[in-house]
């Protein structure tokens, strides 16, 4: 199948963004169904490159190949459809690549769980891959990749062994509290492993735990949060999951951290990592609740932190749904500025693609805190096993902002 995209798209596409959105295309020939390799052309049947194909979702096609150092007489040759092995075989080529990319960013004796694949991020088209120690972790966004991942498994599976890594599990939708992967390759692993980050231990749930079992986006700014903590008594740490940052601030010296998350789930791994930290559970609190009624709570109480992290869900799905998140934000800032003591710190965090740096500032401003005493003191994003492209903005979607 051959898809012909209007000139904005194709520009954008020739700068290496990897999505043709559906009311982009000008024309196709041929059929395609979900999963299939097409040829991508520009308004003048300039080649763009190559990218699977989906029928339904309004990402028509998510790019995994752009030859524009070919010459134009290819156009008519080029239209061809690719073998499904060759398809295969560039795929698997990103993979190697993708793991390439990470060679020398990590001391296997400091840090055993990262991502060896960030999908878009790679220029592998909804194919994440997260390192567990000896476990990867697959996750496919579309079903266009999700047409391929059983046959690139066996390729995957044997470059990962090479890096020692013996079972690859896809994940899958299940009920909750059954086991929500597969095994693609290799034994099924424990439902719970321990991985390192920075010298701290962290249990992951692989089994039923969120995305791949972790965020490990946030891996740096958890250690930030480790140092942050040094002097710090009170820690309040919202949206908190398996608890990384409470043990990294706990680890730093924070003695009363409060750990608040409505997954109640969650909170046992938290504990359990605690404990595998050296850290006693003593003083330190697991709170099962909606963040927002913590705070209004906590804020009739008179409660106050030395430190706060925030880091909800993403609250913007979508574009249109951006206002009301950006409202939410603000509301959750403001709540985490009334609790904070004397020269304490607030790190606020977003998720959400939708929302870019300069808006999610927005959220913290002036206005929206309901003071006007604190500073930006530092923002970061994602760490360097989550590449993105220079003009995807949407994979720039974590922001981390200490303010004090
Ligand atoms: N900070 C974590 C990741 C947080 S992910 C880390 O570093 O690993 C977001 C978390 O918010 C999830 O665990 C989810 O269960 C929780 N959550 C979602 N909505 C919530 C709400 N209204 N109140 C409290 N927790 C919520």
């Amino acid at each position: 199948m051959i898809v012909t995209v209007e000139a904005g798209a194709a520009s954008a596409l020739m700068r290496g963004h990897p999505w043709v959105f559906r009311e982009a295309i000008r024309g196709t020939r041929g059929k395609g169904k979900t999963g299939d390799a097409v040829r991508v052309l520009g308004p003048k049947n300039e080649l763009i490159g190559w990218g699977l194909y989906d029928r339904d979702s309004p990402i028509a096609v998510r790019m995994y190949g752009w030859d524009r150092a070919k010459p134009q007489e290819l156009v008519a040759s080029g239209a061809e459809p690719p073998h499904p092995k060759a398809v295969e075989e560039s795929l698997v080529r990103l993979v190697k690549a993708a793991i390439a990319r990470r060679s020398g960013l990590f001391d296997s004796s400091k840090t055993t769980a990262y991502r060896l694949c960030n999908g878009e991020g790679d220029r592998i088209p909804g194919l994440v891959i997260d390192r567990y120690g000896a476990v990867a972790v697959a996750r496919t966004d579309g079903d266009a990749m999700g047409t391929w991942i059983d046959k690139l498994a066996p390729s995957i599976a044997r470059l990962l062994s090479a890096d020692g890594i013996s079972s690859l599990l896809a994940r899958v939708e299940a009920e909750a509290n059954e086991r929500k992967v597969r095994s693609l390759s290799g034994e099924m692993p424990a439902d719970t492993l321990d991985v390192l980050e920075h010298g701290m231990t962290f249990e992951v749930d692989i089994a039923r735990g969120q995305k791949t079992g972790a965020f490990l986006d946030q891996r740096d700014n958890r250690r930030h949060v480790r140092e942050l903590a040094k002097g710090r008594r009170r820690v309040l740490n919202l949206f908190s999951y398996a608890g990384g940052f409470s043990v990294a601030a706990a680890l730093g010296g924070a003695t009363e951290v409060t750990s608040v998350d409505a997954a109640t789930r969650a909170h046992g791994t938290a504990q359990r990592s605690f404990k595998k930290n050296g850290l006693s559970l003593e003083g330190h609190q697991f709170v099962s609740a909606d963040a927002f009624v913590f705070l209004e709570n906590a804020a009739k109480r008179k409660d106050r932190y030395d430190l706060v992290i925030s880091d909800p869900p993403s609250f913007a799905p979508n574009e249109r749904s951006k206002r009301g998140a950006l409202a939410a934000y603000a509301r959750l800032h403001r709540a985490c500025a009334a609790l904070l003591a004397d020269g304490a710190l607030l790190c606020a965090s977003s998720c959400s693609s939708h929302v870019g740096m300069e808006e999610f500032l927005g959220t913290l401003d002036d206005t929206a805190l309901g003071r006007s005493d604190l500073t930006v003191l530092e923002s970061f994003g994602a760490p360097a096993d989550h590449p993105t492209l220079a003009c995807f903005p949407e994979g720039r979607y974590l922001k981390f902002v200490v303010m004090g």
